[in-house]
C-alpha cells in the first residue's frame, strides 16, 4: 500500500501538531505544507518537508491525496474549505457550533460537484465528544447527556481578558465544579445552571499603573463570557505567566445517564484529559483523513461528519485484524 500523502494547509498550533501526528502514522506521509504567509518564514517541524505558497496548491493535485485544513474557525474555514473540497479532498475541524449546518451545506455543495470527500467539523468537540452524545441518546432513550469542559485553556477567554484596558497578558482556564460532575455521574440527572457546571480561573499581567480591582471588576462583570459564571482572578508577573501558562491542557467529560427500567440506573463517561488540545486535535484530523482517503477510493463523495465515518476506517489496521485484536 503506498504511504496516503497529506497536506496541510495553515502552519499554526494545529499545523504543527498534523506533523507531530504523521510521525506516528507509517502508513502516512507529508505531501506539504501550504500556507498564506511567506513560505520562508515558516520552521517546519519535519526534516525534508518542503513549504509552498497557497496558489500552488492546484497545481499539485496529483501529489496530494488529502488536505488538512488548519485554519481558524471563525474567518479561514468558511472560505477555504467550500474552495477546496470542489478540487479535493479534505479534513477540518470548524467548531462553531451553530454554524455548522451552514457549513455542511457550503461544502457539500462544492464536494457533490467536484467529487471529492470532505469531512468537516472532526477534532474533540466537535468530534470525539458528538460521538459520544450519539451514542449516549441511542443507547439510553430515557436519560440525560452532560458535557463538562476542562480543567482546560480557553482561547476565546483568554483573548477577550487580554482586551481589557489595564491587562498586559493574561490566560483563562475553564474548570468543571466537581460537585456538580459528581452528582452527574451518581445517576440522579440534576438540573445544572451555567454557573453550577463550571467556573473560570484567570491569570493577569497587570500593565504599568494599572488598577487591580478595577481590572477585576471588568472581567468578571464581562457580558457572555464571565458574568454567568464565578471567576477568579489572580496577578502574576510576566515571567511567571511565561514560566507557568505557555502549554495548551484541556480536556472534559461526556456523560449519559438513564434508566432502562424503573429500577436501573446507567452510566457511560467518556473522558479526555489533554498536556495539548491542539496535539490531541491533530491526531484525530489525522486518523480522519485516512478515512477520507478510503471513502473517496470508494466513491463516498460530498459533506461528511464524524457521525457518517465507521470507526474502522479510522485505523490503519485491516477489517480482519481489528476483528481478531480489538472485537
Ligand atoms: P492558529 O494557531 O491561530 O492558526 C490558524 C491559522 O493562522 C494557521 O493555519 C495559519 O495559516 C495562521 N497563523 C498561524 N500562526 C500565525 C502567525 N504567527 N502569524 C500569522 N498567521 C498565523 O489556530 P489553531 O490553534 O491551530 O486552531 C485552528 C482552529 O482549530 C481553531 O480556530 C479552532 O476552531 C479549531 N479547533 C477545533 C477543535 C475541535 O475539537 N474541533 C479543537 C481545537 C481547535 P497560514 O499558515 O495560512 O498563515
Amino acid at each position: 500500500q503506498p504511504a496516503i500523502r497529506i497536506a496541510i494547509v495553515g502552519h499554526g498550533n494545529l499545523g504543527r501538531g498534523v506533523e507531530s501526528a504523521i510521525a506516528n502514522n507509517p502508513d502516512m506521509t507529508i505531501a506539504g505544507i501550504y500556507t498564506r504567509r511567506d513560505p520562508a518564514q515558516l520552521q517546519p517541524l519535519t526534516a525534508g518537508v518542503s513549504v509552498y505558497p497557497m496558489d500552488a496548491l492546484a497545481g499539485h493535485k496529483d501529489r496530494i491525496d488529502v488536505l488538512i485544513l488548519c485554519g481558524g474557525s471563525k474567518d479561514d474555514l468558511p472560505r477555504q474549505s467550500p474552495e477546496l473540497a470542489a478540487q479535493f479532498n479534505l479534513v477540518d475541524s470548524f467548531d462553531t457550533h451553530a454554524r455548522i449546518p451552514a457549513h455542511f451545506a457550503a461544502v457539500d455543495a462544492a464536494a457533490q460537484a467536484g467529487k471529492t470527500t470532505a469531512l468537516i467539523s472532526a477534532g474533540w468537540d466537535p468530534g470525539m465528544f458528538s460521538i459520544n452524545r450519539v451514542l449516549g441518546e441511542a443507547l439510553l432513550p430515557d436519560g440525560a447527556t452532560y458535557t463538562f469542559w476542562g480543567k482546560g485553556l480557553s482561547q476565546g477567554h483568554s483573548d477577550a481578558i487580554r482586551r481589557v484596558s489595564g491587562v498586559a497578558g493574561g490566560v483563562q482556564y475553564t474548570i468543571p465544579v466537581p460537585e456538580a460532575v459528581d452528582q452527574v455521574r451518581s445517576g440522579v440527572r440534576p438540573q445544572l445552571t451555567t454557573r453550577e457546571k463550571h467556573r473560570r480561573d484567570c491569570f493577569v499581567v497587570l500593565a504599568p499603573g494599572a488598577d487591580a480591582e478595577a481590572v477585576r471588576q471588568a472581567i468578571v462583570t464581562m457580558p457572555h463570557y464571565f458574568d454567568e459564571y464565578d471567576t477568579t482572578v489572580q496577578f502574576i508577573s510576566a515571567e511567571q505567566l511565561a514560566r507557568e501558562h505557555g502549554a495548551m491542557p484541556h480536556g472534559g467529560f461526556v456523560i449519559r445517564s438513564g434508566n432502562t427500567s424503573a429500577a436501573n440506573k446507567q452510566v457511560i463517561e467518556y473522558r479526555l484529559q489533554l498536556d495539548s488540545n491542539p496535539e490531541f486535535t491533530s491526531s484525530v484530523l489525522v486518523a480522519y483523513a485516512r478515512a477520507v482517503h478510503r471513502m473517496a477510493q470508494a466513491g463516498q463523495f460530498g459533506c461528511k461528519t464524524v457521525f457518517d465515518v465507521a470507526p474502522g476506517l479510522l485505523s490503519p489496521q485491516s477489517p480482519a485484524e481489528l476483528r481478531e485484536r480489538l472485537l
